[in-house]
């Protein structure tokens, strides 16, 4: 859908990620490269300017360029603003088809597969709403397209209204109404007839049907592999007959994608759906937070960096971090870690969002990590004094005995959480002697 506008933010990202520490300027030369991507997809200039100002300001903030994973809180500031972009303020909205029968006016120019799209909408209508629905076809230039209709609605099982030759668009729609009324159908469609281009007499009788019908929706459909020009279309129908949503078609294309992002903050229009496919049933609802997810493809770090952000204070875990480095790794900072993971989500979640480290939440699960464990580790380290904390090397027999019925355990599960601890110590030894932007940072990323 928007391959290479993902590979090219892709290959920006990557090149960040892999970094390490950020300077402001990075993030600027970044920056700059998502601007052409943006621009290439054929997004609007302004909006790819406002776009790349706004994640400007919040990425070179020192909170990221200083935290432990810049690179990756660039990725969820761009995440974020791209939902922003493709959805605007406020809620995704649905479609307003309460009060039967209830009018959507299917306008849009020839091609853009508007009769396509009226017939998968309705057929979701009927399907996922359980709505009875009926269409008909307006388009009395084409008696073809009304054929069309009358053929998809075979297919999907809806109602379409009996064609009678020699009517006007206009007389078809007070018909459609009537029919949908005495029928007891919950909402009919009108698929207006389409022009290559806008024109006047276009307008002229889609604003008359409009005010038959009175619709309480105006679905415009759009060809998403036209870019920019499909965000003028927008425009142009808005200004004329009013448009409540857009349907993005042939998004299943290779197609640049630009429109997707252009529409909302050009039109002020929400996207409802996108085409995906020829098949009744590839119309799928919008979603900004999916397609922000297929744009990045990398849904997997922005929702552990939305973890890690609630729960991380930056500055600690870059204390941490140094400690780590060093090879230290004392009972303290292992409370710290399980007590982190518990408020993450316990270890299985983590783990598994980590690159690489899927296989060792696997492990964990197998070796009884769960949260409950995480729990009882916590009481056994509180029942330790700070020096004992501080080095556990201190721990002989009878410290351990008093440890554990500190914590009202057995000296056994004492002896596990140490060995634990033993382990994670000589795995930041290794991990700290291959130096800054190691291992350790690897795996942090
Ligand atoms: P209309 O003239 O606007 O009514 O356009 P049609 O509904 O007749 O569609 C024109 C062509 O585009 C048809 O061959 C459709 O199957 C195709 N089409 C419509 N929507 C999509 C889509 O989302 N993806 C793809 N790949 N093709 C589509």
């Amino acid at each position: 859908m928007f391959e290479n506008l993902s590979d090219r933010l892709g290959g920006v990202f990557d090149r960040l990620t892999k970094q390490g520490a950020l300077s402001e300027d990075d993030v600027t030369a970044a920056m700059r490269e998502v601007r052409t991507a943006l621009l290439e997809a054929d997004v609007s200039l302004p909006v790819a300017r406002s776009f790349v100002k706004s994640i400007t300001a919040k990425a070179t903030g020192a909170a990221v360029t200083r935290s432990v994973t810049p690179g990756q809180q660039v990725v969820k500031i761009v995440h974020d603003e791209l939902i922003k972009v493709l959805q605007g303020e406020g809620e995704p909205d649905t479609l307003r088809i309460d009060n039967p029968p209830a009018p959507i006016l299917m306008v849009g120019l020839q091609g853009s597969g508007k009769t396509t799209t009226t017939a998968k909408l309705a057929k979701r209508l009927k399907d996922r709403e359980k709505k009875r629905v009926l269409m008909a076809s307006l388009d009395t230039n084409r008696p073809a397209a009304m054929e069309q209709l009358a053929i998809l609605g075979q297919q999907i099982g809806v109602d379409t209204l009996p064609i009678i030759k020699g009517e006007s668009a206009v007389q078809i729609a007070k018909r459609a109404k009537q029919q949908a009324s005495l029928g007891g159908y919950d909402v009919y469609m009108l698929d207006t007839a389409g022009r290559l281009h806008i024109d006047e007499t276009l307008m002229d009788e889609v604003q008359a049907v409009r005010d038959v019908a009175n619709p309480r929706e105006t679905m415009l459909v759009v060809d998403g592999l036209t870019g920019q020009d499909a965000v003028n279309v927008a425009t142009e129908f808005d200004q004329k007959v009013g448009v409540s949503g857009v349907v993005l078609t042939r998004m299943d294309g290779d197609g640049r994608g630009g429109a997707a992002l252009s529409m909302r903050a050009v039109t002020g229009k929400p996207i409802r759906f996108v085409g995906l496919g020829e098949k009744m049933d590839a119309l799928e609802a919008f979603d900004a937070q999916r397609i922000a997810g297929r744009i990045l493809g990398m849904g997997d770090i922005v929702a552990l960096v939305e973890r890690a952000q609630e729960v991380l204070e930056v500055e600690q875990a870059e204390r941490m971090m140094k400690r780590f480095q060093k090879g230290l790794f004392n009972m303290n900072d292992l409370k710290n870690q399980l007590e982190q993971m518990q408020k993450m989500g316990g270890m299985q979640s983590i783990m598994g969002m980590m690159p690489g480290m899927a296989k060792m939440a696997k492990q964990a699960e197998q070796a009884g990590m769960d949260d409950s464990v995480i729990r009882r580790q916590v009481a056994l380290i509180n029942s330790m004094t700070k020096k004992e904390r501080a080095n556990p090397d201190l721990l002989q027999a009878s410290r351990k005995k008093r440890i554990a019925a500190g914590a009202g355990m057995e000296v056994a599960e004492l002896n596990r959480l140490l060995k634990m601890q033993k382990q994670m110590a000589d795995t930041m030894k290794k991990l700290g002697k291959m130096g800054k932007g190691g291992m350790l940072k690897q795996a942090m990323r």
